[in-house]
């Protein structure tokens, strides 16, 4: 049996790998990705992403003009102004807050995170392979890849492109020393339609404003929202509609078409419960062991968490890379979370993983059509995505740092693996 060809393969349909595909398929060079999950139906999916200016331009960048315009068209509106409140509900002083960094005037640009799936998605129809579960690979003596998948198929190509995400098979044959660390905070997260909101009666200081609930002693509590408009999305077809793939998937978690409030909040391991107990909890479940924790916070918050739909909370333990391997350049890469897999603090990975195509495409464009040599512009495209990826690791430890207080040192948490 013939193995096939092509000249670039990726392995993993992620945003990182989709945008990829994207930007060579807008160059003429031959690609194809190779995707496990005919559904992606992963907690963090149900939620909007935050994009920042570093995503956006790599999606402009990558993206025909006409899909980069409905990208924009289908933005959800997030709140502009921020909020921070005590736990009484007093109004606390802005100062300090915010990283001051010029990225952060785009905050308010949140993204579906299955709408951007719709966007990607498009056009990729006949190079896109789903229930693709990578393996293994084998370099051959042309330098030529071959990449076996768990289905006894394989595919053989000039440089293979790990974006496998944070448990990256890939990753884990070309730097096996390279572990993904449990930081020790526990984030649980929930969302309540804007219009059941309303209904209940949660004040507007919760639902119009980027919130954030400062406690004089505990844990804060960050509160957004994320609007959308179905109707004035229409013109862009299935884009920003219902996902047919969550077709069949219960409740409110995956609904791609209603406006909703969403809080996330981070505990160190233990403070909520151990987690043995905590992974045996269904959502109602985890909502009352937080309210336990918070129960002499004001009312107005306590409702919010009361009401919030059980079917959106889950507690996620936060791990991150370790930054700052290095290795010689050869014919099989890495990409985004595959690479490095940072917390959520700081709002930074699928920024990072879309900014690094956009310094992969350029680099393969130069190979296929300016004569680089292929292994040159692989080192070139690899320096430049450690030196801003491990960059945006660390920021988001030291983010992780800054909101869980006293914590564990960074130095400690990152050595003592
Ligand atoms: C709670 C939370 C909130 C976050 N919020 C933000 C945010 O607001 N803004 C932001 O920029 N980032 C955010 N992130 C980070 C962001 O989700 C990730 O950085 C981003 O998804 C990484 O994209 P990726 O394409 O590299 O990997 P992934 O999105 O993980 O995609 C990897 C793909 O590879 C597939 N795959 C895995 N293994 C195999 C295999 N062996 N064979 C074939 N396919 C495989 C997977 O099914 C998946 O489709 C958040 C993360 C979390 C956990």
């Amino acid at each position: 049996m013939s193995i096939p060809f092509v000249d670039i393969a990726i392995i993993g349909a992620g945003p990182g790998g989709l945008a990829l595909a994207q930007g060579l398929k807008k160059n003429g060079i031959d690609a194809a990705v190779f995707e496990r999950d005919p559904v992606r139906a992963d907690y963090v999916q149900g939620f909007r992403m935050r994009i920042r200016q570093r995503g956006i331009a790599a999606l402009e960048a990558n993206l025909p003009s006409h899909l980069f315009q409905t990208f924009l068209d289908t933005l959800g509106i997030a709140p502009t102004e921020t909020l921070i409140l005590d736990e009484r509900f007093n109004r606390l002083e802005n100062a300090g807050w915010g990283s001051g960094e010029p990225e952060d005037t785009h905050i308010e640009k949140s993204v579906s995170r299955i709408t951007l799936r719709q966007i990607l998605l498009s056009g990729l129809e006949e190079i896109l392979e789903t229930g693709k579960h990578f393996q293994r690979y084998k370099v051959l003596p042309d330098n030529t890849v071959l990449a076996h998948f768990a289905d006894g198929s394989a595919i053989r190509a000039n440089l293979l492109v790990g974006a496998d995400g944070a448990g990256s098979a890939v990753r884990r044959q070309l730097l096996p020393e390279l572990k993904s660390v449990d930081t020790g905070v526990r984030r649980l997260a929930g969302k309540i339609t804007l219009a059941d909101a309303a209904r209940h009666g949660i004040s507007p200081l919760l639902t119009d404003f980027n919130t954030n609930i400062r406690p004089d002693n505990g844990r804060s509590l960050m509160i957004t929202s994320h609007r959308v408009g179905p109707a004035a999305y229409a013109r862009h077809g299935l884009i920003g509609a219902e996902d047919v793939t969550h077709r069949d998937i219960p409740g409110f978690h995956f609904n791609n078409t209603t406006s909703y409030t969403w809080w996330n909040t981070a505990y160190n391991r233990d403070e909520l419960g151990s987690d043995d107990i905590l992974e045996t909890l269904d959502g109602a479940a985890l909502l009352r062991a937080l309210i336990a924790r918070i129960g002499d916070w004001d009312e107005r918050i306590l409702k919010l968490i009361r009401h919030t739909d059980p079917s959106t909370v889950a507690l996620l333990k936060v791990r991150t890379s370790v930054p700052g391997a290095n290795w010689q350049s050869g014919p099989v890469t890495l990409l985004g979370d595959a690479i490095h897999a940072m917390t959520y603090f700081r709002a930074l990975g699928g920024n990072t993983a879309l900014y690094d195509t956009g310094l992969l495409v350029p680099q393969i464009v130069a190979a296929r059509r300016h004569g680089k040599p292929l292994l040159a512009a692989v080192h070139d495209y690899e320096n430049a995505m450690r030196e801003h990826g491990y960059e945006a690791v660390r920021s988001s430890l030291s983010a992780m740092q800054r909101n869980l207080g006293a914590g564990r040192p960074l130095k400690s948490l990152l050595a003592s693996r």
